[in-house]
């Protein structure tokens, strides 16, 4: 395990304080690391210009470039089981996530943005003057800021880790204090791979740290994922310094159940929709509409299904739903949990923290609201763990309006048997995302953000080269 941070290729204790992190499990500490002082921020930013500048990386090839990357997916991957343990003990969620989908996927985008870095192209534009030749190039923005969320610590600094390193870019990361410990294990690895130094460093620490990368005059841009709230405030800051800024923020999914849909079916795949990661993710589906003549049989099922599985420590091979992630985040969770008794919305499983061997750990049993109306605080706030809330809908006309009557953007689900409903449904929807008839799947290929209160701009595929680049128009006199 790694415990300080990575500042141009070096580790290092900083200059201020420490802070814990917890193993939400049992409530202990595993280590404490160093908080991130203004001037251990400007000291790795200061390093990553230098690196961003200097012929070891801005001289390399972009095939050079490319073997970096896929060197550090190939180590990654052959510490997998390492990463993936360290995550379970750091951040909560089962071995069946961390080994099953956070690494394999953290690595693969390693080398989907490997195979970009020959690829960056730029276009040549016929233009209506004479005697000129038009041609654009991609070239990389300078010094990126990462600052990354606690629910998949590793998983989502990879996704702008990869895209930002293959086009060129030096970054300066500040993963959740929460979650810290992949972060500097992953700067292990791409310090074995052969960046060279101050292309990565990584800062620990909390808000400040964060604040302080973000204000920092040598930073270029910001990508940031977090709440919609620190969104807000990154975007204001990064707007008066017009630095580049991508926000990946909160979200509320809706599940559009029509009325032909196979409930037996729907339930599988909503289960995981909505309680993967302990609903601690941002594409969770949390408001499910439901047919009325059928929403009692579909909050049953639900409620049956959520009550059933099993909750336990998630280095437990057997476990299906770990703890949440920090004491913070349980204490939130029960705060929604009492609003929604208070506003009327009817219990119908789970509902409070759980006891026995697990009473030290965060856990929270899976919850299931019935009876829920649009205007229930439950259904239109992020509260973002095991809660789900059954909306009944007696006319499809509503659905898309309702679905669509929230701040957030970030993902939807329509379950339909019929093509012709499902797709209108999906073109209806404000989302970045929605998947028809099956559970959230990523892929590096595939965009991902969010519309609305839900961020801008676009992580994964060929959207992330344009993240984490700018285009440069050069004219020449053929004269
Ligand atoms: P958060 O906004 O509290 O913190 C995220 C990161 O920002 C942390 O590293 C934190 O230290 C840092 N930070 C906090 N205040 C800051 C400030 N003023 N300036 C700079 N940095 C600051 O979010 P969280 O609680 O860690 O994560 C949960 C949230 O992330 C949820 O809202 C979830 O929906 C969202 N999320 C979104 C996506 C997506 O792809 N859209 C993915 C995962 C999580």
């Amino acid at each position: 395990m790694r415990t300080d941070m990575y500042i141009n290729g070096k580790w290092t204790g900083g200059g201020g304080t420490t802070f814990p992190t917890h193993n939400p499990a049992n409530g202990e500490i595993i280590a404490e690391l160093p908080e991130a002082t203004a001037s251990d921020v400007d000291t790795a930013v200061e390093s990553a210009r230098a690196a961003f500048g200097s012929p070891e990386w801005a001289g390399l090839l972009p095939s050079q470039r490319a073997r970096l990357l896929f060197k550090a997916a190939d180590l990654l991957e052959e510490r997998a089981a390492e990463f993936a343990r360290l995550e379970t003990t750091d951040q909560g969620q089962p071995l069946a996530i961390s080994a099953g989908f956070s690494v394999p996927n953290a690595v693969e985008h390693l080398r989907y943005y490997a195979g970009w870095t020959t690829k960056i192209t730029g276009v040549t534009t016929p233009l209506s003057v004479p005697d000129v030749d038009h041609r654009t190039r991609r070239e990389p923005l300078g010094v990126c800021g990462l600052i990354t969320p606690w629910n998949f610590p590793l998983m989502i600094l990879v996704w702008k880790l990869a895209p930002a390193l293959a086009t060129g870019n030096a970054v300066v990361v500040k993963p959740a204090e929460q979650t810290p410990l992949t972060a500097l294990l992953l700067a292990e690895v791409l310090d074995q791979a052969g960046f060279p130094p101050g292309v990565v460093n990584v800062v620990t620490g909390g808000p400040e740290a964060g604040k302080a990368l973000v204000r920092h005059p040598g930073v270029a841009k910001i990508s940031f994922t977090g709440s919609t709230a620190v969104g807000r405030e990154i975007g204001a800051e990064a707007g008066r310094a017009l630095k580049k800024v991508s926000l990946e923020l909160g979200g509320k999914a809706p599940s559009i159940i029509a009325a032909d849909a196979d409930i037996d079916a729907v339930i599988e795949g909503n289960l995981m929709s909505g309680l993967l990661n302990s609903g601690q993710v941002c594409a969770a589906a949390t408001r499910f509409y439901v047919d009325s003549s059928r929403a009692d049989e579909f909050a049953e099922k639900m409620a049956g299904a959520a009550g059933s599985m099993q909750l336990g420590p998630g280095l437990d091979e057997s476990t299906q739903l770990g703890p949440v992630a920090s004491l913070e985040q349980l204490e939130q969770i029960v705060r929604y949990v009492d609003i929604g008794k208070s506003e009327g919305a009817q219990l119908l499983t789970g509902g409070s923290r759980a006891e026995g061997h697990l009473a030290d750990g965060y856990f929270f049993q899976p919850t299931v609201f019935g009876g829920v109306s649009q205007d229930m605080r439950i259904a239109r706030e992020e509260i973002f763990g095991p809660v789900l809330t059954v909306l009944p809908y007696d006319d499809p006309e509503e659905l898309a309006p309702r679905a669509n009557d929230t701040e957030y953007g970030l993902a939807a689900y329509v379950w339909s048997r019929d093509i012709g409903t499902a797709n209108r449904l999906a073109h209806q929807v404000k989302a970045g995302t929605v998947w028809i008839n099956m559970p959230p799947l990523l892929d590096a290929g595939a965009p991902w953000g969010g519309m609305k209160s839900s961020g801008s701009g676009r992580e994964m595929g060929w959207d992330a080269i344009e993240a984490f680049t700018e285009v440069k128009s050069i004219w020449t006199n053929l004269a």
